[in-house]
């Protein structure tokens, strides 16, 4: 029964894997998976896996030897950054001047340098996390010259609908904000990368120029938790 679900899962990475042009980086949105199941996404060919809580990544690391990448792809406490700079490679979720500013100063503190993404609330929904669309290059700007953050793009999350195909003028607008900040060529500023599109709506993304998809749900299975 296990060994199945585990087996499952690695036809799941493959198949979507194929499905996806060869720039696109799949990320699996490992929540509440366990340990086994996250190695067999990476045994199958994941090479960076995203977390929603610091505290989740944390209990999971211990399990995870392989070389991957641990991206944050959840709204992140400006309490809780000194641990997540410590475990991610990445944070897709910058989303305010505080947030960044507490990053770059536990980043100086160890030295590193934290690639990081500006998370977009494209459906301009109150209760979500994210900068509004016409509020992103105001934010880059306050934050570009920021010596231990390297802004390297955009993500979004997107209203989730039924129908995925009603997501596509949120990908589309975030995509023309990436656009406009890229051409703009601001310093430091490296537009490379645009995170948008989950388990019900990748494909659209893919279509409206996303290069990182996160998917958990048609990857690992329904999620019982
Ligand atoms: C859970 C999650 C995903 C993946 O969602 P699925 O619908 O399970 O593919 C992607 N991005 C974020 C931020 C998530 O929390």
């Amino acid at each position: 029964m296990e060994n199945d679900n585990l087996t499952l899962i690695k036809q799941n990475v493959t198949a979507i894997q194929q499905s996806l042009p060869s720039d696109v980086l799949l990320v699996a949105a490992a929540k509440t998976r366990l340990p086994e199941e996250v190695q067999a996404a990476i045994n199958a060919g994941i090479k960076v896996i995203g977390y929603n809580y610091v505290q989740e990544a944390e209990q999971m690391h211990p399990f995870i030897d392989e070389a991957v990448k641990w991206h944050m792809i959840g709204h992140l406490q400006k309490n809780k950054v000194k641990k997540a700079i410590g475990l991610f490679d990445m944070i897709e979720t910058i989303d305010s001047v505080e947030l960044a500013l507490e990053v770059n100063k536990k980043c100086a503190s160890t030295g590193k340098v934290m690639p990081v993404l500006i998370e977009v609330n494209s459906g301009k929904e109150s209760n979500k996390t994210g900068v509004l669309p016409e509020d992103v290059s105001q934010l880059i700007m306050k934050i570009h010259d920021l010596p231990h953050l390297r802004i390297q793009g955009l993500m979004t999350m997107g209203p989730r609908f039924g129908n995925p195909e009603d997501a596509r003028p949120y990908f589309r607008a975030t995509k023309s904000v990436f656009d406009r900040i890229k051409n703009a060529g601001i310093p430091h500023v490296e537009m490379r990368f645009l995170s948008m599109g989950m388990s019900n709506s990748y494909k659209i993304a893919v279509e409206e120029g996303a290069n990182i998809v996160r998917i958990g749900t048609v990857l690992f299975g329904t999620r019982c938790l």
